[in-house]
């Protein structure tokens, strides 16, 4: 895959990057070693000196970052602006709370003192997608820097721009030895990378093959990894819900980022004495939403990254229809230039049909009637994925039937999944392992070290 910013909205291309050499790479990771040293030897006063002043030029340039990521990725230019918002939010979390969260543990025994220590790893390569390209970025790098670690970005091949920025940012905030690096590299470049001694561990948000890869990979050598991968989040309505809310929170939830979002819902499944009623409103609602040019503030939703998205999302719509789905809205390209997609309604949907259990990374909400709880959690369980579910009732005992039935990394009552620098993040069965944000995302990269002192 070529290193490009081609702009989602035009097809027009901006900018092109020749990948880096192995020679150039050999230098990165020589440096990475380098930054180490120092990055670990400083207090975490030093770092959070640092982390914050990250965090104020990210407030400072939130526009012109913001228009850098719509141009390469095409989110609507006010989600780009509270994305790079969110980044100083990270920054400032873990700017705060670092120390307290990697702080010895003492632990009662029979030892005069025994206690668990948390150390810096060294350098964590950091395989990125383009969807959220500072976010995700950010909330992997905030608590790598603070913890003494450095980090090493190879960021999707179509957000080069955007790894660079963020690049220059931590450097101008004194994070400025390196001790964050973007490598401009395919993906094919991944696996000596993974090879190298130099690089201690690795983390992954993007599909399930480059996860699988890059933690076979890894594993050969004995390294740690973590894997964020995609989604089927489900948005179950129950009869007690507040319909108001859960249409409105539950258009915003699909369409979050032009649908791209591996925590967007994605199967709405709806009891069946409020599902005629939540269908209509709903449908209405997607109908009604401004497809167009994400720079324009008022578009709600805008291109799809790339035209191999748009040719997959086009292919599950097909698909699904053809097997016997019903199209409700949508389901069809639209606009003559640009990788526009029409918000799209299916409802109806027989299990073999792409839409029932797979990820639709799109604009495209899948629609399911139940006659029961039971039903509802079966259904929500009913696919390979397991990152977030939405769940709207206000009766007690159903909230605690779904936190208990729900095999996801997070269950959100009334509200939809977000990820918030407080708590963690992450997923499970093929969503991925370990965890980011809050306590655990810091520990993930360190080494825990026992210390036993008899007398
Ligand atoms: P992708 O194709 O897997 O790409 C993600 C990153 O992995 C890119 O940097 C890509 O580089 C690289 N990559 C791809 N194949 C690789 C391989 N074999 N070895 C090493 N690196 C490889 O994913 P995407 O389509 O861009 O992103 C969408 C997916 O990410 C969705 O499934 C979504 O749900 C998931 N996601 C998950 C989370 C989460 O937190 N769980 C968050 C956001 C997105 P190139 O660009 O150079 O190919």
């Amino acid at each position: 895959m070529t290193i490009a910013s081609v702009n989602p909205a035009t097809g027009e291309t901006f900018a092109t990057f020749e990948p880096l050499s192995s020679a150039d790479l050999e230098q990165k990771l020589q440096r990475a070693v380098e930054a180490f040293a120092i990055n670990r030897a400083r207090s975490f006063a030093d770092r959070a000196t640092r982390m914050r002043r990250a965090a104020e030029i990210l407030d400072a340039r939130a526009q012109e970052l913001a228009r850098t990521i719509t141009l390469e990725m095409g989110k609507p230019i006010n989600a780009a602006v509270s994305e790079v918002q969110k980044c100083a939010l990270v920054c400032r979390h873990y700017a705060e709370h670092a120390e307290q969260y990697l702080a010895d543990e003492h632990v009662q025994t029979e030892a005069r003192e025994s206690y668990v220590r948390f150390e810096p790893i060294g350098a964590v390569l950091a395989v990125m997608p383009w969807n959220f390209p500072f976010w995700q970025v950010f909330r992997f790098a905030a608590p790598a820097l603070m913890a003494g670690n450095v980090g090493l970005l190879k960021h999707a091949s179509n957000v080069p721009q955007s790894a660079i920025a963020i690049e220059d940012i931590f450097r101008e905030a004194g994070f400025d030895g390196h001790e964050f690096q973007t490598l401009l590299i395919t993906s094919d470049q991944v696996a000596a990378l993974l090879d190298d001694e130099r690089i201690k561990a690795a983390t992954l948000t993007g599909s399930e093959p480059a996860g699988a890869s890059v933690a076979s990979n890894a594993a050969k050598r004995i390294k740690k990894t973590v894997l964020e991968l995609g989604g089927s989040d489900p948005f179950i309505v129950m009869p007690s819900a507040d319909l108001d809310a859960a249409v409105t929170t539950g258009i915003k939830a699909r369409i979050v980022n032009n649908g791209q979002s591996c925590i967007a819902a994605k199967r709405f499944i709806v009891h069946e004495d409020v599902a005629s009623e939540f269908q209509s409103r709903f449908v209405a609602a997607m109908k009604s939403l401004r497809l167009g040019d994400p720079l324009d503030g008022s578009t709600d939703v805008g291109p799809l990254a790339t035209p191999q998205i748009v040719n997959d999302i086009e292919k599950q719509v097909d698909a699904s229809v053809a097997a016997g789905a019903k199209l409700l809205t949508g389901g069809r390209r639209a606009g003559d230039k640009g990788n526009f997609y029409e918000p799209t309604v299916l409802a109806d949907i027989p299990p073999d049909a792409p839409a029932y259990a797979e990820e639709t990374f799109g604009p495209v909400a899948s629609l399911f009637r139940v006659k029961n709880i039971g039903e509802a959690i079966a259904l929500a369980n009913a696919t390979t994925f397991g990152l977030g579910a939405s769940v709207w009732t206000r009766d007690d005992d159903e909230q605690k039937r779904f936190v208990d039935g729900i095999e996801s990394g997070q269950v959100f009552v009334n509200a939809m999944v977000a990820s918030d620098p407080r708590v963690p993040f992450g997923g499970v069965k093929h969503s991925g392992f370990g965890r980011e944000l809050g306590v655990y995302g810091i520990r993930e990269f360190v080494n825990i070290k026992t210390v036993w002192v008899a007398s």
